[in-house]
């Protein structure tokens, strides 16, 4: 649907964003009785979440079909556990005490998850709910739906503004589309635009973690406009900063070879040619990056020998990327030409010598010969004397050719934002609500603290959808005068 050059609109809820939360939040308001307006400023909705792969949820109808028992009061414990307590808890409380019934209303519009994966080994409960065709099947089924019910989704249309009234309450949005600009009036809007992933200037000023280097990995456009119009009308943000990041990722970004680079027989080493952590944690991709990125100018090298790239090739990949990106345990067709390419790109490097990819990664010529031997001993006696590494992935590096894989890491999105309470309602500098004004998903924070929680696997799309369907909900309570 377009909106015409000038136009005034009508809503009671304003959606802005028309991702992972947003469209929930439309039907969400539907089921309440509320009209809603999407606006989403690119061509077609769906975000981030068209990339993801699953969510996360706890007593959900498709766990007790798989006697999965996934406690909602332990996870909820975890998940404070990890964050050491530095997160809000009625916010998380909220989110996983939902999620379940989320997957129960996702099932009704049509589609059953047969598939509740590990993240990493051993992980017990399984909460990763995987969506066959990534989140872009939800989406075309929210889309559907939305179409279904006449909720109009204005395309190409960049909310720019949150207008309120004398007393601050929320009066309408202003928008920008393709033929200018249109104002919706309406009590309630809720900010669902997808963090500032894309906003380099924002990500200056609130991430020191944040390097120009990392791989943008989602989609173009998250500029961080939901949290300026918020920041305009006051509102106080919750771990503004934290970042989804994950590795490792190599330069430049490509699926296979990043999951060369995470199998857990390699070794990882910094620029100074020696290894520096454990390297099954790649396993933890939220945990791994944290350790990558304590190395001095943040790039490390992964390195195997001959024998594991054609071990790759003969059984596929142990780790692999994700679970549907580059699956695990599949025959590797094409391997030696992804490598090549990756070599020609200057992102790897081959050899038949260890000193000769010691120079190329900037280390002294016999630093990586030292390290290979020490880890080669390791290898022999079954002890990482170092590290303490699984002694099932320690496996010698002595058939050459060798390769070097150069990775960093990758920038998912953004978990901090808008300060929010357990109704999604945005909060201000005294911690009051914003009378009308939600916000959701990736724009908020206080969900997660500064490293994303595997053990709650599929939070960010898993919160995305389940803080859509709360907010809207609470908004229609609002402007039915119900609170
Ligand atoms: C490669 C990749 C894989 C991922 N895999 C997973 C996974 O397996 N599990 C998981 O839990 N999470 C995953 N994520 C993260 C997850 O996708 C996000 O956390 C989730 O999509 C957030 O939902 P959202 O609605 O906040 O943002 P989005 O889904 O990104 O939606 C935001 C929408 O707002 C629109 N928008 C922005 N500004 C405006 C504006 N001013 N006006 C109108 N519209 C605007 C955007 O165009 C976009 O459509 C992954 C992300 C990436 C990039």
């Amino acid at each position: 649907m377009a909106a015409k050059k000038g136009s005034k609109m009508k809503a009671d809820i304003v959606i802005i964003g028309g991702g992972g939360a947003g469209l929930p939040a439309a039907l969400a308001a539907y089921e309440k009785g509320s009209k809603a307006l999407v606006l989403e400023k690119r061509g077609m909705v769906g975000g981030n979440a068209l990339m993801a792969e699953g969510f996360f949820a706890a007593e959900s109808p498709a766990q007790k079909r798989l006697l999965i028992d996934a406690k909602k009061d332990d996870l909820f414990k975890k998940a404070l556990d990890y964050a050491h307590y530095k997160i809000d808890p009625r916010i998380v409380r909220v989110f996983i005490n939902r999620s379940g019934d989320t997957v129960r209303w996702i099932e009704e519009k049509g589609i059953r998850f047969n598939r509740i994966a590990p993240f990493y080994p051993n992980q017990v409960p399984l909460v990763w709910h995987i969506v066959e065709g990534h989140g872009a099947t939800l989406m075309k089924i929210f889309e559907k739906e939305c179409k279904e019910k006449g909720i109009p989704i204005l395309r190409k249309t960049r909310a720019k503004e949150i207008w309120v009234d004398d007393t601050g309450r929320v009066k309408g949005v202003k928008a920008e589309g393709e033929e200018g600009e249109i104002e919706i009036e309406a009590k309630s809007a809720i900010i669902a635009t997808g963090g500032y992933a894309s906003n380099k200037e924002l990500l200056k000023r609130y991430c020191p973690e944040h390097l120009e280097m990392l791989e943008e990995s989602g989609v173009p456009g998250m500029d961080g406009d939901g949290l300026i119009m918020a920041m305009e009308l006051g509102a106080d943000t919750a771990g503004l900063g934290n970042l989804h990041m994950v590795g490792p990722a190599p330069f430049p970004q490509n699926w296979t070879i990043e999951a060369v680079a995470g199998e857990p027989y390699c070794i990882w080493v910094n620029q100074k040619g020696k290894r520096f952590i454990d390297e099954t944690i790649t396993f933890n991709v939220f945990e791994a990056i944290n350790a990558i990125l304590r190395q001095k100018g943040r790039i490390c090298f992964a390195i195997l020998d001959n024998k594991m790239k054609e071990d790759i090739v003969e059984h596929g990949f142990i780790r692999g990327c994700g679970e549907l990106f580059v699956p695990r345990g599949k025959k590797v067709e094409g391997l030696d030409k992804e490598l090549s390419r990756q070599i020609d790109k200057g992102g790897a490097f081959i050899s038949e010598s260890l000193e000769e990819i010691s120079a190329w990664i900037g280390a002294p010529r016999d630093a990586l010969r030292e390290t290979v031997d020490e880890y080669n001993v390791f290898c022999d006696r079954r002890y990482d004397e170092i590290f303490v590494k699984d002694p099932q992935y320690l496996q010698a590096l002595r058939i050459p050719p060798f390769y070097a894989i150069k990775f960093s890491g990758a920038l998912i999105g953004t978990m901090g934002g808008i300060k929010i309470n357990y109704r999604m309602e945005v909060l201000n500098k005294a911690d009051d609500p914003i009378p009308g004004l939600y916000a959701v998903g990736a724009d908020t924070g206080g969900w997660e603290s500064d490293t994303y929680c595997a053990v709650l696997s599929g939070s960010a799309f898993g919160f995305a959808m389940n803080s859509g369907r709360i907010a809207a909900e609470n908004a229609s309570d609002y402007i039915q005068g119900k609170r």
